[in-house]
């Protein structure tokens, strides 16, 4: 049995999910004659009460379509230094729109209004103009942390003074919003953009939405073809992600159990140093100096065990659709082994 913990986009759609996406009405989605996936783009823009949404084939393209929706080259952009924009998206922010990242120093990948005020710069001709703001939600570099939804309304004050666009790039949105109550339709007024993903948690082999105005998504849709990223009979894919919609978003509650139970385990076991706290299904811990990390992750893979490294001496376990109840008491019963 595989325990495969690297992230939540190792799923593998269920045999539910496959039966319906071979059964979707499909259609050249070039020529916008796609029904599912327009089903699916219509459904996610009333979600979030917004007018348009468009089918990305990932999130990485749908947030750098959100970059050049909101900049010109010279740019700068306000982000956290755990921002998966800066840090993995192999430099796409600078390469396809030309715009620099000023970094705050937030906490767990979050930051105050007060923080933003003061990362934009002055209005003089030497200074970048700053153009956008972008938060992600929920952190993935800083341990599936959940932003308060009143910080968030602080930042798009500060935007609105400023003239700021105001990006979410919400690739785990649907975690934060089970976790914390909170709906889709609080975001989209907030934000210019949205970038949600189906092919993590939600456990769709492929599909990111990127959501909008009318006006914003009119742009969106030139870029994304810029980008390369128009598809054909997408519907197929499409249709798994309006399977997800309707049926695994509840689930993510068991991830965030799980998570909470794997960490509540590793707090009791010595050779840890600290546990981050855990709010939803990313689990990030360190372990003892003494410890060599990857003698101990080639130590879990032979017992196929697999984790990640984050870096800096930070490993990572996320929780996902994949990893079921069987999985679960077998791992938390073998850990003491390697711990
Ligand atoms: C995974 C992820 C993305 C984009 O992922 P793709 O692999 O390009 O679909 C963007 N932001 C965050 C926070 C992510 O975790």
């Amino acid at each position: 049995m595989i325990i495969d913990l690297r992230s939540d986009t190792v799923t593998k759609p269920t045999p539910k999910m496959l039966q319906s996406m071979i059964s979707a009405e499909v259609g050249d989605d070039v020529f916008r004659e796609d029904p599912t996936i327009n089903k699916l783009e219509n459904k996610v823009a009333k979600m979030f009460g917004k007018e348009k949404a468009l089918f990305f084939p990932s999130g990485t393209m749908a947030n750098q379509t959100a970059i050049k929706l909101h900049t010109n080259p010279g740019d700068q952009i306000i982000c956290d230094k755990y921002a998966h924009i800066y840090n993995y998206e192999s430099g796409g922010a600078s390469f396809n729109s030309g715009v620099s990242c000023k970094l705050i120093d937030g906490d767990r990948g979050m930051f105050t209004a007060k923080q933003v005020e003061q990362a934009i710069n002055p209005k003089a001709y030497y200074y970048s103009k700053t153009s956008l703001v972008e938060i992600e939600n929920t952190t993935n570099k800083g341990g599936g942390a959940c932003w308060d939804f009143d910080e968030i309304k602080k930042i798009k004050e500060v935007c609105e003074n400023y003239k700021l666009g105001f990006h979410l790039d919400g690739a785990r949105l649907w975690n934060a919003l089970v976790e914390k109550n909170e709906t889709p339709k609080q975001y989209g007024e907030v934000f210019d953009t949205i970038s949600v993903c189906l092919s993590k948690g939600l456990g769709c082999p492929v599909g990111s939405i990127l959501i909008g105005s009318s006006d914003i998504m009119d742009k969106a849709i030139r870029l994304r073809k810029i980008f390369g990223g128009n598809m054909r009979q997408a519907g197929y894919l499409a249709a798994a992600g309006l399977y997800a919609l309707e049926n695994n978003i509840e689930k993510l509650k068991e991830d965030h159990i799980k998570a909470k139970e794997i960490a509540t385990e590793l707090t009791k076991l010595p050779i840890i140093k600290v546990v981050e706290p855990v709010e939803t299904n990313i689990v990030i811990f360190e372990l003892n100096a003494d410890i060599d990390e990857s003698k101990f992750l080639k130590k879990l893979s032979e017992r196929d065990i697999y984790i990640i490294s984050m870096g800096s001496g930070k490993l990572r376990i996320v929780t996902h659709l994949d990893y079921t109840k069987v999985k679960h008491s077998k791992f938390l019963k073998l850990l003491p082994d390697f711990f």
